[in-house]
C-alpha cells in the first residue's frame, strides 16, 4: 500500500516522500520487500521515521530492508512543561537529523532546537487524502517538485499535540510547519535570557511610579503603550527576524509598575486627605466659629516671635473691647453682632499711624474683645502714640442700612515674661478701664490689681469698717467766675493697716462685685449727712456731693436708707452718679432718680466725656448737673475742636437746664478757658486737693480770696 502510494507520488513528481509512520516491525505478507524496491526506485527521495522510545535510550528505526536506501528524519518533538509543542528538535540524537531537517536537506545548525513559526498558516499546506494518492486521482501538479510528507491524521490514531497555534494539531501538520520553519528560513530563536531581563528592566525604568502626584491619564497612556509594545514588537520581529522575543517579563514588571503607581497614587492621595484634615483642624483651633477671625491661641503664637526683649521696638499688646457687648447681641440676634464684630475688626485693620505698627492681623479674644500686636515708640512717648492711634478708631459699623455706634475701650500692656503676660495684663488693664471708667488704660505693674491682694481686700473691706480705717475727704468746687465755693465732693478714703494708703479706684470697683459696696455707700451717706450738720453750725451751709455706686442706684432699700438719711438731718445732698451705671439699668435708675430728685435730693452726672458720653442720653436723666471729666477738658487749652465740642455740650445742658461743672482743672488757664465756654463751677488741684473735713472749712474760708486772679 505504501509501496503502491510512493509509486504514485514519486511519478506525480514529487520531491521528496516523508512517511510519519511506524516501519519498525515487519510485516508478514511480503509487503516489506515491494516498498524496499519502491524506495530503492526513488534514489534517496524517501525520509523514513525514526524515534526515541519513552524511556529516552533506545530508538526505533525501520526494518533493516527499507532503510538501505532511504534518509532517516526524527519524529520526537519536545513537549513544553505546560504540555504545548513550541520547539522542533534539529537532529534527534548525534547523527540523525529531525524529519522537517532530513526533508528539507539542510545541513543541521549548531543549535538544538529551534521554535517553530506557528506564524505559518497552516491551511496553506496542502492535503491529499491517501485513497486519493493511492487510486491517482489527484492533480499531480500538486505535488511536483514537492515535498510530501505522509502521515495519521484522524483523530483515532492520537498522534495530535497542543501548540501555540491550535489545541490539536495532527503531529505530521507539526513536521510540515517545522519544515516550512527551515526552508523560509523562519527557524526561531528563543531570546536570550539576559536581554528578556534588559527588556523588563528597561519597562521597570519607564514605569516606575514617579514622585509626584500622578497623571491617570498619562499613566492609562504610559501602560497602554508599554503593553501595546510588548504585544506588537514580537509580532513585528518575528514578520522579519527568526527571533521569538518572550515578552512575559516585560508584561509582568509592567504591571508591577502598574500596581506600584496605584498603590503610591492611593497612599499620596489619603496623605494628601489627613494633610488637608490637619489643616482644617489647625485652623479652627486658631479661628473663632462666628467670625473667623484668629482667636487667642493664634496671638500667642504669632507673639511667639515678637522680640518681646527688643527695647527699641517696645512690643505692647492692645485689647479693644466692646461695652455693653451683651446687649447689643441680645438686641440684635448673635449672627448681627458676630458680624459688627467683624466690621469693628476691620475697622481696627485700617488704623494706620506714623510712631505705632501693627505686627500680624487683628485677632478675637472673646465674643467682645478684640487684639492687636503693635510695636510702640519710646516708652516715654509710648501712652500718647497708643492713644492717638486709638483715637482714630472708628465705631460706627454699617449693618444691613442702619448705623450702629460702638463704644469701646482698650487695655494696653507693654512688659511682661512673654507673650502670654503682656496680653494678660492687656487684658488686666481692659478690666481696670472699664471699672474705672476709661477709654485706653495703661496696665501699670505698680499698681496693678493683684488678684490674690483683691480677695483679702473683699474680706479687709468690712474689717476696715469696723476698724474704723476710712474716712471722707472733701473737695471744693467753686463758682467758674467768682471762685467762691458753691459745694464740696466727698471722696473715700481707706488707710490700710498693713497696705497703708489704697486708691478707690481699687477698692472701689472689687468692693462693687461683692455686697461690700452698700456698706461704704451708708458709711459715705451717714458720715457726709453728719458733716453737714456740722458745717451749718460752723457757718457753712454748702451742698455736698456723694458718689453713687452704680450697683447702689436701683437698690430700693439703699434708696430708701439715702433719703430717710437726708430728711431726718435736713441734708442737702447731691448724688453723683455715672452714665454707665445708669445705662446697665436705666428702668431702675430712672425710678430711682424721680423719688430722690421729689425728696430734695439732686443729682449730678459724672464722668461724663470719659466712656460713652451720649449727648442723647443727657435729655433722659433729667440730672441737676453735668460733671465734665478730665479727659474732656485736658486739652481745651490747645484744642480747637475740643473747644468747640465742650461749648456746645455745656449750651445743651443748659438748655436741658442742668449745672455744668468741670473737674480735674489744673492751672488757671484751664479755669479761664473753661469759663468762657460758659462753665458754671470748677473742681481740680488748681483750686484745691481734697482735704479732711477741717482742712476743708478752713480752704473754703480763704476762698477766693485765697486765689491769685491774674
Ligand atoms: P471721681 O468721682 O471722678 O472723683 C474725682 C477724682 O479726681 C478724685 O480721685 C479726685 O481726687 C481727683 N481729682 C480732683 N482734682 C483733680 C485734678 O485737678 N487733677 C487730677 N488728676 N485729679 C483730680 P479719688 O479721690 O482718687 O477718687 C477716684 C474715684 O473713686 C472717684 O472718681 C469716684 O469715682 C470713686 N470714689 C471716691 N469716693 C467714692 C465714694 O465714696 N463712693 C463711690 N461709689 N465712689 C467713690
Ligand atoms: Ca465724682
Ligand atoms: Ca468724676
Amino acid at each position: 500500500m505504501y509501496a503502491k502510494a510512493l509509486r504514485q507520488l514519486r511519478e506525480a513528481g514529487a520531491a521528496t516522500i516523508a512517511f510519519d509512520v511506524d516501519f519498525s516491525a515487519s510485516s508478514r505478507d511480503g509487503s516489506d520487500a515491494v516498498f524496499a524496491a519502491e524506495i530503492e526506485r526513488s534514489k534517496g527521495a524517501v525520509v523514513l521515521p525514526i524515534f526515541f522510545q519513552q524511556d529516552g535510550r533506545s530508538h526505533n528505526t525501520p526494518i533493516s530492508m527499507l532503510a538501505k536506501e532511504a534518509a532517516f528524519g526524527g519524529v520526537n518533538v519536545p513537549v513544553d512543561a505546560d504540555g504545548k509543542v513550541r520547539r522542533y528538535y534539529t537532529a534527534i540524537d548525534g547523527a540523525n537529523a529531525s524529519m522537517a531537517m532530513a526533508i528539507a536537506g539542510a545541513p543541521p545548525p549548531l543549535q538544538d532546537s529551534f521554535l517553530i513559526d506557528f506564524g505559518i498558516d497552516a491551511s496553506g499546506v496542502s492535503r491529499l487524502s491517501f485513497t486519493d494518492v493511492l487510486s491517482g486521482s489527484f492533480d499531480p501538479a500538486r505535488v511536483r517538485g514537492k515535498a510530501v510528507l505522509i502521515g495519521g491524521t484522524a483523530i483515532e490514531l492520537g498522534d495530535q499535540f497542543s501548540t501555540p497555534a491550535s489545541a490539536r494539531m495532527e503531529g505530521v501538520l507539526i513536521h510540515a510547519l517545522a519544515y516550512e520553519s527551515v526552508i523560509q528560513r523562519r527557524m526561531l530563536q528563543e531570546q536570550p535570557r539576559l536581554m528578556t531581563l534588559l527588556m523588563a528592566i528597561a519597562a521597570l525604568a519607564a514605569l516606575w511610579p514617579k514622585r509626584q502626584s500622578l497623571n491617570v491619564g498619562e499613566l492609562i497612556t504610559r501602560h497602554a503603550a508599554m503593553v501595546s509594545f510588548a504585544i506588537l514588537a514580537p509580532l513585528v520581529i518575528q514578520r522579519y527576524l527568526p527571533l521569538s522575543i518572550p515578552t512575559s517579563e516585560v508584561l509582568i514588571a509592567q504591571t508591577l509598575c502598574l500596581w506600584f503607581s496605584i498603590q503610591q497614587e492611593l497612599q499620596r492621595r489619603s496623605d494628601e486627605l489627613i494633610a488637608q484634615r490637619e489643616d482644617h483642624l489647625s485652623f479652627i483651633a486658631r479661628h473663632n466659629s462666628e467670625t473667623s477671625l484668629p482667636n487667642h491661641l493664634a496671638m500667642i503664637e504669632e507673639g511667639a516671635d515678637f522680640d518681646l526683649r527688643d527695647a527699641d521696638l517696645h512690643p505692647a499688646a492692645i485689647l479693644i473691647g466692646i461695652d455693653r457687648f451683651a446687649t447689643l447681641r441680645g438686641a440684635v440676634g448673635y449672627a448681627h453682632a458676630g458680624a459688627a464684630l467683624k466690621a469693628f475688626a476691620l475697622q481696627v485693620e485700617k488704623l494706620e499711624d506714623g510712631e505705632v505698627t501693627r505686627k500680624g492681623p487683628v485677632f478675637q479674644l472673646s465674643p467682645s474683645i478684640l487684639g492687636i500686636l503693635v510695636h510702640l515708640p519710646s516708652s516715654a512717648d509710648a501712652e500718647k502714640a497708643a492713644k492717638s492711634y486709638l483715637e482714630r478708631l472708628d465705631a460706627r459699623i454699617h449693618l444691613e442700612g442702619s448705623e450702629l455706634a460702638l463704644h469701646w475701650r482698650a487695655g494696653i500692656a507693654t512688659h511682661g515674661e512673654n507673650v502670654r503676660t503682656i496680653i494678660e495684663n492687656a487684658h488686666l488693664a481692659l478690666d481696670a478701664a472699664l471699672l474705672q471708667n476709661k477709654s485706653v488704660n495703661f496696665y501699670n505693674s505698680a499698681n496693678a490689681t493683684d488678684p490674690k491682694r483683691q480677695l483679702s481686700m473683699l474680706i479687709d473691706v468690712a474689717e476696715g469698717l469696723e476698724r474704723g480705717d476710712f474716712s471722707l475727704v472733701y473737695q471744693l468746687k467753686v463758682d467758674a467766675t467768682s471762685y467762691k465755693p458753691k459745694g464740696a465732693e466727698a471722696l473715700i478714703r481707706w488707710r490700710h493697716p498693713q497696705h497703708g494708703f489704697v486708691p478707690p479706684d481699687q477698692f472701689i470697683p472689687v468692693a462693687e462685685h461683692s455686697g461690700a459696696i452698700h456698706r461704704l455707700t451708708e458709711f459715705a451717706i451717714s458720715v457726709a449727712v453728719k458733716d453737714q450738720v456740722r458745717m451749718k453750725k460752723l457757718g457753712l451751709d454748702l451742698p455736698l456731693s456723694v458718689n453713687l455706686s452704680g450697683r447702689s442706684i436701683a437698690d430700693v432699700a439703699m434708696r430708701d436708707f439715702i433719703i430717710d438719711k437726708c430728711n431726718r438731718f435736713g441734708a442737702r445732698l447731691c448724688l453723683e452718679i455715672t452714665e454707665t451705671a445708669m445705662i446697665e439699668n436705666p428702668e431702675g435708675a430712672k425710678d430711682s432718680l424721680k423719688r430722690f430728685k421729689a425728696a430734695g435730693i439732686s443729682i449730678s452726672l459724672d464722668d461724663f466725656g470719659a466712656g460713652l458720653s451720649s449727648l442723647a442720653y443727657l435729655k433722659d436723666w433729667e440730672a441737676d448737673e453735668l460733671k465734665l471729666d478730665r479727659s474732656l477738658i485736658k486739652d481745651v487749652k490747645t484744642g480747637e475742636r475740643d473747644r468747640k465740642i465742650l461749648g456746645a455740650t455745656v449750651e445743651l445742658a443748659h438748655s436741658l437746664g442742668m449745672m455744668v461743672v468741670a473737674e480735674g482743672v489744673e492751672d488757671e488757664e484751664m479755669a479761664i478757658k473753661l469759663a468762657d465756654l460758659g462753665c458754671d463751677s470748677l473742681q481740680g488741684y488748681f483750686f484745691t486737693a481734697p482735704k479732711p473735713f477741717e482742712a476743708m472749712i478752713e480752704t473754703a474760708a480763704a476762698l477766693p480770696s485765697a486765689m491769685v486772679k491774674s
